[in-house]
């Protein structure tokens, strides 16, 4: 199947209220121009460069998710035109995201990504974090920024059952918090599932899919080749 025919059978296997961003990481330009041409519109990156790069490239009504840790330096090259940043894991980030919106006359949408793997390596705040951090003077006086939701990343594993018990506790934050509003903070979307865990996120009430290679095929293997001196 071609990428167009790929993304075009996802879509419409889902149900209307779930956002599907493909994410197109170490594609090339025309990988993504061939899903635009069957009218979708949001796109995922994990490098902000890359992002970067591809934005000046590419048609400019694309909607551009930041989906990777963020360093706090590289915010302002994005800030222009990103569409929503998912994985945002600390009120320093926030801070540094919400200036670098103010310095372009824009409200820019994040969403807090949950901690919900067992992986040491996956990043993300606890529940108790969020909520001291939605509480905090500091988080309310950010008038740059709006959190719009939570994002998690399961552990990478088939084990069925404990994907059903990771996604199902981001759930439950997500339903514990989502009461809360003010000016900054209104949480509707839930972003979790990648290509092999998504119909299991959905059954757990997701409504935002981050899908890459079920699209675009199988990536490079990134491995970090470090001399080992
Ligand atoms: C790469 C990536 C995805 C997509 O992964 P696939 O398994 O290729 O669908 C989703 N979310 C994040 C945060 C990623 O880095």
């Amino acid at each position: 199947m071609t990428i167009a025919e790929k993304l075009q059978k996802i879509k419409t296997d889902l149900p209307d209220y779930v956002t599907l961003v493909a994410v197109s990481k170490t594609k090339p330009s025309s990988d993504i121009l061939e899903a635009y041409q069957t009218g979708h519109r949001i796109f995922g990156e994990n490098k902000i460069q890359e992002m970067v790069g591809k934005y000046e490239e590419l048609p400019k009504d694309i909607q551009w998710h930041m989906i990777g840790h963020i360093q706090r330096n590289k915010v302002k090259y994005m800030a222009p035109f990103v569409s929503l940043i998912h994985a945002v894991d600390s009120l320093r980030l926030l801070k540094e995201i919400n200036k670098q919106a103010l310095k372009n006359n824009r409200i820019i949408s994040c969403l807090l990504q949950i901690k919900i793997a067992s992986e040491e390596t996956k990043f993300g705040l606890t529940e108790t974090e969020v909520s001291k951090l939605l509480a905090s003077e500091e988080f309310k006086s950010f008038q740059n920024i709006k959190v719009e939701g939570l994002m998690g990343m399961a552990t990478f594993t088939s084990d069925k059952n404990q994907l059903q018990k990771e996604f199902g506790l981001l759930k439950n934050i997500f339903d514990n918090l989502c009461q809360l509003k003010t000016e900054n903070c209104e949480l509707k979307t839930l972003s979790m599932g990648m290509s092999d865990d998504y119909p299991i996120a959905l059954e757990n009430g997701s409504n935002m899919i981050r899908v890459g290679s079920s699209i675009f095929g199988k990536r490079a293997c990134s491995i970090n080749l470090k001399p080992t001196t």
